[in-house]
């Protein structure tokens, strides 16, 4: 027998009328039970929200930062028992669900820094001009009212982190929405939330189900929505309220570039271990894996049998042993979908090089070269530990390789040269450009977000509290 977990409203535990299981993609158990929000719990969960910001927006930084401070170090304390509960209901390796919480500490930490010094107000001098004369311009930054944070299922714990924290951080409240295939990580964020001060209203955490979204995302009190997710479910909910600020953070199908300077041996080892890795980081399931590699002919029979190498010496298998790399992916459809584009780019010619096996919902690692440019798995994201080769002739080459794709989310450039460090920033259609390392480095401070159909709009906590907020000028006269 499982309990039922209560959800969050207006920071205190409620249940509603009906539950769902939450069961774990390795093993098929259930996990937990968790309760689901009436219509009328939602309902009262925004009101007290929408009546609270007035009040949030003036609560004293240090209160704010404070609360912030507290679920970081709540989050250090609980750092193995929420890796279980992440691994559990994911099917993430341990290894990477305690990398999870070590963010999702960070996220917190940043936030509480944030919350002290953003806002400070900035006086511009506006005699500068004769109109100007004896008058000054000082602006502050105000929340743009309540948020509403959508989350999805690969990262359970810290894209909560990044929903809910530059949002307190800014005095902004949040109704934060789960992922269905993972709502227990956030409902433990919930709990540490709850050991805080914050005023009643200035956070809730509502599993509503997808079914009841629209009428939450079209709530006119709750002007941004911090959406991420796929591609289809952001651009339509951006494009069932044009009015609202959306942030979109969606997916991509990542490039790691290696470039003709980068061919020494412990150069392609370094490459060929980091590809590998990263191409299979919870079970390909990140936003920033790597799907696509893009190789210099003057390295490529060099490299690629050292990154099958490497693929090969992943260790996959159950996510709650220490020495798990790759668990399974999130269902046996997302298994089942990632095998039929592999399978299609077969058919279509393309070389198997090493995994193309499913078993349940586990997804061998694999390597794929010589995929047609027309395949699913050439224009989309795969969102599986799926990797292919690609051979070029030289850095514009390469470059054009990373911008054929709808997505942009970021690049990883394998150089020593800073020169054409530089060039690749200029070139590549993308949010962020890692030089010397995989697309998938992602610190928690930075601004991160995509180009073209990967989002709109940046994330970590100063640009999503710059996001949460707007600047609003005060005009002194006869100075
Ligand atoms: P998803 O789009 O299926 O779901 C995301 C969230 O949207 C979930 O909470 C879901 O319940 C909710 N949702 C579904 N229908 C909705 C509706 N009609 N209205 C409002 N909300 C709705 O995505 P997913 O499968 O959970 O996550 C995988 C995707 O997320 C991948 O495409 C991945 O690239 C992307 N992602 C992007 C980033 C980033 O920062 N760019 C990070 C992680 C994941």
């Amino acid at each position: 027998m499982t309990s039922t977990h209560a959800f969050w409203l207006a920071g205190r535990q409620a249940t509603g009328e009906t539950a769902f299981d939450v069961t774990s993609p390795w093993d098929g158990r259930v996990v937990g039970a968790v309760s689901v929000p009436t219509d009328a719990q939602v309902e009262e969960a925004v009101a007290a929200a929408y009546a609270v910001r007035d009040e949030f927006a003036a609560t004293p930084a240090h209160v704010r930062a404070a609360a912030l401070d507290h679920v970081s170090r709540r989050l250090v304390e609980r750092t193995e028992e929420i890796a279980q509960l992440i691994s559990a209901e994911n099917g993430k390796p341990m290894k990477w669900a305690r990398g999870e919480v070590g963010r999702a500490v960070s996220v917190f930490r940043f936030a509480s820094e944030e919350a002290r010094r953003f806002n400070g107000g900035e006086a511009q001098r506006l005699d500068t001009d004769a109109g100007g004369q004896g008058r000054l311009a000082f602006t502050r930054r105000f929340p743009k009212g309540v948020v509403l944070g959508i989350a999805p299922f690969n990262f359970p714990l810290n894209l909560c982190a990044h929903k809910v924290a530059p949002a307190i951080a800014a005095g902004a409240p949040i109704i934060l929405k789960p992922a269905p295939a993972t709502p227990l990580s956030a409902l433990i964020l919930g709990e540490l939330l709850a050991e805080t001060e914050l005023p009643v209203g200035s956070w809730s955490v509502l599993p509503v189900p997808n079914d009841r979204m629209p009428a939450l995302v079209q709530d006119e009190r709750l002007p941004v929505i911090s959406f991420t997710g796929s591609e289809k479910v952001g651009y339509a909910i951006m494009d069932s309220v044009p009015r609202k600020h959306c942030t979109l953070e969606l997916g991509g199908n990542g490039a790691a570039v290696v470039l003709a300077d980068f061919a020494s041996d412990e150069d392609l080892e370094w490459a060929a271990t980091r590809i590998a890795t990263f191409s299979n980081y919870q079970g390909g399931q990140s936003c920033i894996s790597v799907q696509r590699v893009i190789a210099d002919a003057a390295v490529y029979d060099r490299l690629l049998p050292r990154i099958v190498a490497a693929v090969e010496a992943q260790v996959t298998g159950d996510p709650s042993d220490d020495a798990t790399d790759v668990g399974p992916l999130v269902s046996e459809d997302a298994a089942k979908r990632v095998e039929s584009w592999v399978d299609e780019a077969v058919e279509a010619g393309a070389s198997l090089l090493t995994g193309g096996k499913r078993d349940g919902a586990s997804y061998a690692p694999t390597v794929l070269a010589d995929v047609p440019a027309d395949v699913t798995l050439s224009c989309e994201e795969v969102f599986g530990p799926v990797l292919t080769v690609r051979k070029v002739n030289g850095e514009e080459e390469a470059f054009a390789a990373v911008n054929d794709s709808k997505y942009g989310l970021q690049a990883g450039v394998f150089t020593h040269d800073l020169q054409t460090a530089f060039r690749a920033h200029r070139a590549l259609e993308v949010g962020g450009v890692v030089v010397g390392d995989v697309p998938s480095y992602r610190a928690d401070q930075m601004p991160y977000g995509g180009a073209k159909q990967s989002g709109v709009g940046r994330e970590g906590v100063r640009f999503a509290m710059e996001d949460y907020t707007y600047e609003r000028v005060m005009v002194l006269t006869g100075l």
